[in-house]
């Protein structure tokens, strides 16, 4: 179906949605219940398409691509981009930490009470959330949306097909690259509401910081330090970090930032990176020339397990609560949050405040008190909007320094007019 083509290019319509939704938040936050469900709707849309789209996509990508590539390599470069990105995101919030000490001299005793609704959610342990990437009832993984599951599946199936041979392997394959086409034209038509969707969401998120003010004022004066922490480590590795790994790959920069803004302002007023899934598909194959086999390969994954953002994030929080307990970390508990923090990403769900569960995990592997979690809780709905735009742009930051290792021809190469 063809739509009409609107006269403002996408990202123009979604800046100009931004700051609607800014200014009508502002001026008129009793009224934003009138244009929040535009954002409800469009959120919905797009978590009705992701997860199908994820499980059709990956099943048939790997399927087609097992037969023509070795998917080992593929693999194995995405891991490598993972885990380097995820290490330099761990090392600046550490980095950061250290230098401005934003847990010094806080009060943790006001917390104990916001604390208990941290803790009385579901905790697992990191070996149960592991065990628990191999599903025991598909059904029930696609109820809720258990995406690390999903991908597993659909990495088993696309495997298993390419290996399939005769009729029946090549129907299989059509009918998933079929449902994938399928999918697709129904996430072209979803982002033709994005600017729609866009305006609600933020004008609905301006609207309901005025309620929180208050609470934010009183216990809050003693994030500032942390909050600044947080962002401007979320904004050196977004913004010079990834930068320098586009840069060592011959990819511009700030031409990537420009054609992902429509999936960074999803991320940031969603604060679900599976959300962003259908969206940072589509532009990357249409905008910047990715195939369609490396992008429906390394952005579900990397929504699911590459979470450069919150690793950092859940780094400087256990550090923070550290600092304010006044208790001194030795060599052996920084490797142990390292690590734990590199796993755990793999781990926390692509959804909202998902990263405070992980948090848990890593403050009992270095023996720290759970209490005072709930003193970050203030201020997370808005660090969590930001380390999800971080987390999503590194996955497409993966994704363009894979298909350009791959020399795939992309509108973002430095050689490219
Ligand atoms: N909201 C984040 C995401 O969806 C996860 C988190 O850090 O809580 O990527």
């Amino acid at each position: 179906m063809k739509l009409p083509k609107p006269k403002l290019p996408l990202y123009q319509q979604i800046i100009i949605a931004v700051i609607a939704g800014i200014l009508y938040g502002f001026f008129l936050p009793g009224f934003t219940g009138w244009v929040a469900w535009m954002g409800t709707v469009f959120l919905r849309l797009l978590k009705m398409v992701a997860v199908p789209l994820v499980f059709f996509l990956i099943a048939s990508s790997i399927a087609q691509a097992g037969k023509t590539r070795s998917l080992n390599v593929l693999g194995l470069k995405a891991a490598l981009f993972y885990c380097g990105t995820t290490l330099a995101a761990i090392l600046t919030g550490i980095g950061l930490v250290t230098l401005l000490k934003p847990g010094r001299g806080v009060d943790l005793s006001a917390a104990a009470e916001l604390s208990e609704s941290v803790l009385a959610a579901e905790r697992k342990s990191l070996s149960q959330i592991l065990i628990e990437i191999v599903p025991d009832n598909p059904a029930g993984a696609f109820m809720r949306q258990e995406m690390l599951a999903i991908v597993f599946m659909a990495i088993l199936i696309g495997a298993v097909l390419a290996r399939m041979r005769g009729g029946k392997g090549d129907l299989l394959i059509q009918f998933f690259d079929a449902g994938s086409e399928l999918l697709m034209k129904i996430t072209e038509l979803v982002i033709q509401a994005a600017p729609l969707g866009v305006f609600g969401l933020i004008s609905a998120q301006i609207g309901d910081i005025e309620g929180g003010a208050g609470q934010l004022l009183r216990l809050g004066g003693s994030l500032g330090i942390y909050t600044v922490t947080v962002v401007s480590g979320l904004a050196f590795h977004m913004l010079v970090t990834l930068s320098v790994f586009l840069l060592l790959f011959r990819l511009r920069p700030i031409a990537h930032l420009r054609k992902m803004f429509l999936t960074l302002v999803t991320a940031f007023s969603t604060a679900t990176s599976n959300a962003t899934i259908p969206v940072t598909l589509e532009l990357l194959e249409k905008e910047e020339g990715v195939s369609k086999e490396t992008a429906s390969f390394i952005i579900p994954l990397g929504a699911t397990v590459n979470m450069n953002g919150t690793s950092l994030y859940e780094c400087v929080v256990v550090l923070f609560l550290a600092q304010a307990h006044g208790v001194e970390m030795n060599f052996v508990q920084m490797v142990t949050i390292v690590l734990t923090a590199l796993l755990s990403a793999i781990g926390t769900a692509g959804i909202p405040m998902a990263s405070l569960v992980m948090i848990t995990v890593i403050l009992g592997a270095v023996g720290l008190p759970l209490d005072g979690l709930g003193l970050v809780l203030i201020v997370d709905r808005f660090l969590d909007m930001l380390r999800t735009v971080v987390n999503v742009y590194g996955d497409t930051c993966c994704a363009v320094c894979i298909a350009k290792t791959d020399g795939e021809k992309l509108a973002i190469d430095r050689g490219a007019k």
